[in-house]
């Protein structure tokens, strides 16, 4: 109960780095109430985005932006990516471009992706 002392060091820090801004964070204090790393890294990125119109070193986000309105999201992963863009296809019936962090991005449409009959 009483010893927090060797905590710190056995703990590893999450750590992210951005080129651009030349700098480098521990996300320590950010992640204690949660699983380790990946949380804090993805609000990290989407934080840092949000401020310098970039993200970190090694973070890709995936984008959602619609073809028809000026909506559009950007996550880092696949699977919230891909239900805001079916979310918003089905309420409005607009085609949403799905763009991977690599590879060709896709068309999401109000009936779903193509590859679905
Ligand atoms: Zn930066
Ligand atoms: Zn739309």
């Amino acid at each position: 109960m009483t010893d927090d002392t060797v905590s710190d060091e056995d703990r590893e820090v999450p750590t992210v780095s951005c080129e651009r801004c030349g700098r480098e964070w521990e996300l320590d204090r950010e992640v204690d109430d949660l699983d380790p790393g990946s949380h804090a890294i993805e609000q990290f990125a989407l934080d840092h985005e949000r401020h310098t119109g970039h993200y970190p070193d090694g973070v890709t986000p995936w984008i959602a932006r619609c073809d028809r309105c000026p909506d559009g999201e950007r996550f880092l992963a696949e699977r919230p990516a891909r239900r805001w863009a079916e979310t918003h296809a089905r309420h409005t019936r607009h085609d949403v471009r799905l763009e991977p962090p690599t590879g060709a991005a896709e068309t999401v449409s109000a009936e779903g992706t193509a590859d679905r009959s």
